[in-house]
């Protein structure tokens, strides 16, 4: 049976278009074009209050991340994915949480002129 949440939650890419932009392009430099692609079809459940930089949560509250990787421009991370990951077989199962590490501001509207 299928479930449907994707009215239920906008996609990060519909919310944070920079954000979500900037972190893919990064990511695609180094990460299989799965993982970006994943990335693009993030779904958005909500600020989260549970770390210290700026947290957006792509996962329900309370998915388990036990592991973290840095997204890099330049050597500068400019954020922190939190993953859930397959006990067995170590491999990230999904994206649980987006630490924004850069600074910028999230309530900026994109500007078209960039
Ligand atoms: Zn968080």
């Amino acid at each position: 049976m299928w479930v449907v949440i994707a009215d239920r939650h906008p996609r990060l890419a519909d919310v944070f278009p920079d954000l979500v932009s900037d972190i893919a392009q990064a990511l695609s430099v180094e990460g299989p074009d799965s993982f970006v692609e994943t990335f693009k079809d993030l779904l958005f459940y909500g600020p989260c209050s549970d770390h210290g930089s700026p947290c957006l949560m792509t996962a329900p509250p309370g998915t388990p991340c036990p592991a973290i990787t840095y997204v890099e421009v330049d050597d500068e991370p400019i954020a922190m994915l939190r993953l859930d990951v397959d006990d067995d077989s170590g491999v990230a199962t999904a994206i649980t949480h987006v630490e924004v590490l850069d600074g910028r501001d999230l309530g900026d509207r994109p500007d078209p002129a960039n």
